[in-house]
């Protein structure tokens, strides 16, 4: 059978249902669960599943890329920030020496990092990611954030050094834009997108773009539904690949202050995690694929990628779906801020610091109206996946 790919979740269940019917290994149903991703001059298939690699160390992450593949998992997220490129390509390499897997087999995803936004820098970052992961391409190349840090001279490499100040600088977006247009022509990326754009920075790309926006990712989880900026992603056909699925628990206080989300404790999920005998992962990550959005959990243990691994065998009910969405904090949710760099001025005062956009924001009390306008117990209930 050959996967015909979608956007929609209606239409993964499909595929899940069908995969229930056909296929005994759970391995062969994630890897047939794709988005479709659209470049404007090709459509064509992103797995839903992926692993996450930010703060998967070195000694740890090859190891998890191996249980990821072993799991079935077909998509690796990873970022030139993340400086663990190297230890990726080697896994993917062994895995392709051995013939167990082709490279058209996976998808892989990386990221122009903060101080390569400039345009004259993209293709120099795009090949040193290269290089690290041992590819001739990648299959998605997003640019990090949408504001930049001047790169140091000295080492290219960046660093949270103790005291250091790294001056915040971005080049136009548009020239950004055609840099990374000129990374698909070149046959170094087969797909483009962004990451951690707001509404208006996607609207100023789309209206210049001869290859599209593919993909935005962002960080989305049941207490944070990006309800506002996707309705722009969907105008324009851009999938949203979802980063902290989990609330991103593990993260250190140097790059989050104040008390993580405990969505993964939330009786809510727990409740409903028990009633379908899943995890409280399983149900969190399932959601957001009902909702049609790609899921990247980052996890080095084997256990838990196997069961992040397992999403695709059981559907959410409607009446769960509208709980769950019913989870959304608003902005209030939100986490990822942007603001533990260490930049020479305040970066949430920069003119490309992406979440000031009034458009995207809505506070708890506007949840509902974000939504669909209707409280829980008032909802249509055959439109909870949408
Ligand atoms: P996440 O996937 O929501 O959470 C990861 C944390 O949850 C880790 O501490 C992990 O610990 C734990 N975990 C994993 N599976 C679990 C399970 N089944 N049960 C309980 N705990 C579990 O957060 P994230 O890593 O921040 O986001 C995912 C990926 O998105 C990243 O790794 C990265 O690839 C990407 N990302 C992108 C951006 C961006 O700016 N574009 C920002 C953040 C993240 P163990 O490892 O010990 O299992």
């Amino acid at each position: 059978m050959v996967a015909t790919g979608t956007a929609r979740a209606t239409k993964v269940e499909g595929f899940t249902d069908y995969c229930a019917m056909t296929l005994t290994s759970i391995h062969r149903s994630i890897y047939l669960a794709m988005a479709m991703l659209q470049t404007g001059l090709q459509t064509f298939n992103c797995p839903m599943v992926g692993l996450g690699t930010w703060l998967s160390s070195q000694g740890q992450v090859g190891q998890a890329v191996d249980w990821a593949l072993e799991a079935g998992v077909r998509l690796i997220d990873t970022a030139y920030m993340y400086q663990n490129e190297k230890e990726i390509g080697d896994a993917l390499k062994k895995w392709f020496d051995s013939g167990k897997l082709k490279r058209s087999d996976l998808f892989i995803v990386t990221k122009l990092p903060p101080m390569g936004m400039k345009a004259s820098n993209v293709e120099k970052y795009l090949k040193k990611s290269l290089e690290a992961l041992q590819l001739s391409y990648v299959d998605l190349y997003l640019i990090h954030c949408p504001f930049g840090l001047k790169e140091d001279d000295n080492s290219v490499n960046f660093k949270f050094r103790e005291g250091a100040q790294v001056i915040i600088e971005t080049d136009d977006h548009v020239a950004l834009w055609h840099q990374m247009e000129r990374m698909f022509d070149l046959g170094l990326t087969k797909s483009i997108g962004v990451s951690n754009f707001s509404s208006s920075q996607i609207d100023r790309i789309m209206d210049i773009a001869r290859i599209r926006i593919a993909v935005n990712q962002v960080e989305c989880y049941a207490y944070w539904q990006q309800k506002n900026l996707r309705k722009t992603m969907e105008k324009y056909g851009i999938k949203l690949m979802a980063y902290g699925p989990l609330g991103s628990p593990g993260r250190p206080s140097q790059v989050f202050k104040g008390t993580l989300p405990a969505v993964l404790q939330d009786p809510v999920v727990t409740t409903i995690a028990q009633k379908w005998n899943k995890t409280p992962a399983q149900v969190l990550l399932r959601h957001l694929l009902q909702l049609g959005f790609i899921v990247i959990p980052k996890s080095v243990n084997e256990a838990r990628i196997k069961e992040n691994s397992q999403v695709l065998d059981f559907n959410l009910c409607n009446e769960d779906m509208v709980i769950l969405n019913g989870l959304d904090r608003g902005i209030k949710g939100r986490t990822f801020l942007f603001d533990v760099f260490p930049t020479d001025k305040d970066a949430t005062k920069e003119p490309e610091y992406p979440f000031n956009d009034e458009r995207d924001n809505y506070s708890m009390f506007d949840v509902q109206e974000a939504g669909d306008g209707k409280s829980p117990s008032e909802k249509d209930t055959s439109s909870a996946a949408n």
